[in-house]
């Protein structure tokens, strides 16, 4: 590493003195030199596309500016694999059905052919979500484990879950995002709600012409109000439901609705919805799957009158952080890890059904003074709770612990 890139690392825990106080940048300092010398390794299934591909791009580089030994690698799948490891997604977030035994022998095949995936040198090894779950099988060296669950597992398939714990009780410590989604294992748990981090490019102040820039260069027009919800094709986002509140509150105000996604890698049940949604198109209904770009998610993110993120599940909701962050009025849905971050009608509305979305989508449209309480009222939200630097140093306690 140049002397150029350590100083840009070192300065990037700096970067949040003014956010969040000296004295906790110190603190976090003082506990990171407490594991100077131990290799931390985080594993998951995809280095693009989704919330914890999103928080590990972040995370690393900002061990690294607090001398940490951290890295970062995913582990592969073949033919049907990730088919398989969304199937036990979709389970694990309550979904019908269950695992074929040809399923299960395709996902544990996941172990053998990823062992090499595994850090022996590593003294923590932290392992992302049920598609690496199994890496357990191949443990060797004196790392300690610990498995991360970023899922919303409020009504768990119980079956399932029976079938992961053996491997769930051989990690030392387990976290989860929230007390309500813990599951019978034996490992002691801890509990971590995610965070951002304010300084990407998606994630920085856009100026309102540059936004307008970015929405031009796509098409959408800007001189209905824009409403949007940025997420990945995923029954849990229940897209449908928000073009059907989009239907509902047309009625009374107009206004451009923009869905916008990505496709993750081990995500093949994004290009299937995406497909399905194609149909909902109009004149002011965009379904776009352009997500990668992250100077438009930042720009819809940024000036969009109001952001939706009407899932059905969700463990945390990074695009709700995003947009509260963004002083946007959120409407969300009422569950898992969204009721953490939205205060309904403080800072953002919480909803169950398409009828109310739509009652708030109209409401909101009408009423740009509530628009801007409950935005500014969500910076402060995330200001407060919700930056990365916060999640560092809670698995900093972890490590220490584990
Ligand atoms: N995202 C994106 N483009 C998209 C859709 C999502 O960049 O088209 C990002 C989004 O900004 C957020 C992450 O992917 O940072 C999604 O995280 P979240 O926790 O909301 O949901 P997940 O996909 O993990 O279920």
């Amino acid at each position: 590493m140049s002397d150029g890139e350590r100083g840009a690392e070192v300065s990037a825990v700096d970067r949040y003195e003014p956010l969040v106080g000296a004295a906790v940048v110190e603190r976090v300092k003082a506990k990171a030199a407490r594991l100077a010398g131990k290799r931390l390794q985080h594993i998951n299934a995809t280095k693009h596309g989704g919330g914890v591909a999103e928080i590990l791009l972040s995370l690393i580089p900002l061990a690294h500016s607090l001398g940490l030994d951290a890295r970062w690698d995913v582990i592969t799948g073949e033919g049907d694999y990730f088919e398989v490891t969304k199937k036990i997604h979709n389970l694990l977030q309550g979904g019908e059905g269950g695992l074929s035994d040809d399923d299960w022998h395709l996902y544990m095949s996941g172990a053998a052919r990823n062992d090499g995936v595994v850090d022996d040198e590593a003294a923590i090894v932290m392992v992302h979500d049920p598609q690496p779950l199994h890496l357990i099988d191949g443990r060797n060296g004196q790392g300690r484990w610990v498995w991360r669950c970023h899922l919303d597992l409020t009504d768990t398939n119980a079956g399932l879950w029976e079938r992961l714990a053996p491997m769930v009780d051989r990690y030392d410590h387990t976290i989860f995002s929230l007390p309500a989604y813990s599951q019978p294992a034996k490992p002691p748990s801890s509990f971590i709600l995610p965070a951002i981090d304010p300084f990407t490019p998606k994630n920085q102040a856009m100026p309102a012409e540059e936004c307008r820039r970015h929405l031009a260069r796509y098409g959408i027009p800007t001189d209905l109000p824009v409403i949007t919800q940025i997420s990945r094709f995923d029954p849990w986002k229940d897209p449908q439901g928000v073009v059907e509140a989009s239907r509902l509150a047309r009625k009374e105000v107009e206004h451009t609705l923009v869905m916008l996604g990505n496709l993750a890698d081990d995500d093949p049940e994004g290009a299937r919805i995406f497909g399905d949604m194609e149909r909902f198109r109009d004149e002011r209904t965009f379904i776009m799957a352009d997500g990668d770009d992250a100077d438009l998610v930042n720009a819809l993110q940024s000036s969009a009158d109001i952001v939706l993120q009407k899932s059905i599940r969700e463990g945390f909701g990074l695009t709700v952080t995003e947009a509260l962050w963004k002083g946007r009025a959120v409407i969300a849905g009422k569950v898992g890890g969204i009721v953490h971050q939205i205060e309904d009608g403080t800072n953002g509305f919480l909803v169950d059904t398409v009828e109310s979305c739509a009652a708030r989508i109209v409401e909101l449209l009408r009423d740009p003074d509530l628009r801007e309480r409950l935005g500014a009222a969500g910076r402060e939200t995330v200001r407060e709770r919700f930056l990365l630097l916060r999640l560092l140093e809670e698995e900093l306690d972890v490590f220490a612990a584990a």
